[in-house]
């Protein structure tokens, strides 16, 4: 197999593009897809200040190092949440990539925040774990961003994560999300940050091969709380049928972002209406009713109001 573009020995068939490319091909392949994204969907404007959410993985750890390498100047955002081992281990990798970036990190603990991991966080309030994190991330996230200045907020979510939750959301025809997935994200005011996905067109498959190719040191093993996902079993059904139709994947998710386009700027359910006109009484963020969920968890917890972060670089 030879490269496409020059004729070395190919390090990378890409079945879906029915091509093979050199390591060095590859590479500037991923790049101009994730630029062209950015380009495209008017992700990052000259005025932004943009900052990435950082995990540890791949996928983050990837964008974090192509935004800077693209000329995208970004910090990270880190939340620790106190898993045993696994975030210890997360946050190691995500200081490496701060030193080679020369960029800082926030980083928010979980634990020191509420006195509690978030497993045991989970039992009390009686939700699954990715339920009370999902509340976490959000707020905290956002929360970051705007203290601090941030315009713009990049996550990780790649072609994999985004389709399989297109075809849990057509599965059970969740109407409430289903419109809602998309490149960007605007944001509203001064209290809710615009959230971008540059890797919304990269496969996991090709991120994976791009950390490695370019020596991202990333944490291998996923979030305890992630097996038994629903989303994996979806992603396993669609790696099958990509398996036999190379594209499927790409053309399911492009075909989605072509009917939201045509879509147009239909109004968004009321849901999401209530939250614009809404404040939390406590915090002053969006919420749905007169307390957001994440000061309710502050208030079962005991903790202070103050949202504290580490800085690291
Ligand atoms: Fe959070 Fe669940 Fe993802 Fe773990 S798997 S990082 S708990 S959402
Ligand atoms: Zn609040």
């Amino acid at each position: 197999m030879k490269c496409r573009v020059c004729g070395k020995p190919a390090n990378i068939n890409l079945r879906s593009y029915k091509t093979a490319l050199c390591e060095e091909d590859f590479i500037a392949f991923l790049e101009k897809r994730a630029s062209t994204t950015i380009g495209k969907y008017h992700l990052i404007d000259e005025t932004d200040k943009p900052i990435v959410a950082v995990s540890g993985g791949k996928d983050s750890l990837s964008l974090w190092y192509m935004m800077n390498k693209l000329g995208y100047v970004s910090d990270g955002i880190y939340i620790d949440l106190g898993i045993e081992g696994y975030s210890g281990r997360s946050l190691e990798k995500i200081r490496q990539m701060a030193d080679k970036l020369q960029r800082k990190v926030y980083i928010f603990n979980v634990h020191k925040a509420l006195r509690k991991g978030i497993d045991s966080i989970a039992k009390v309030i009686r939700r699954p774990a990715c339920s009370a994190c999902g509340t976490i991330k959000r707020y905290i996230m956002n929360r970051i961003c705007i203290d601090k200045g941030y315009t713009v907020l990049a996550t990780g979510h790649n072609l994999d994560d985004e389709a399989s939750a297109l075809f849990g959301n057509v599965l059970y025809w969740k109407k409430e999300y289903l419109w809602k997935k998309n490149v960007v994200l605007e944001g509203r005011g001064e209290h809710l940050v615009k959230k971008i996905k540059p890797f919304f067109l990269c496969s996991e498959r090709e991120i994976a091969a791009y950390a490695i190719m370019k020596g991202i040191d990333y944490i291998y093993e996923e979030c305890p709380f992630s097996s038994g996902a629903k989303t994996l079993t979806y992603k396993g059904i669609l790696n099958h049928i990509e398996e036999s139709s190379p594209g499927t994947k790409i053309m399911f998710v492009k075909g989605y972002l072509k009917m939201v386009k045509e879509k147009g700027d239909e109004k968004e359910d009321e849901k999401e209406d209530n939250r614009e006109g809404r404040y939390c009484l406590q915090c002053g963020y969006p919420t749905f009713s007169d307390k957001c969920s994440f000061c309710w968890l502050l208030d079962k917890f005991g903790a202070e109001y103050d949202v504290e972060f580490d800085q690291y670089g």
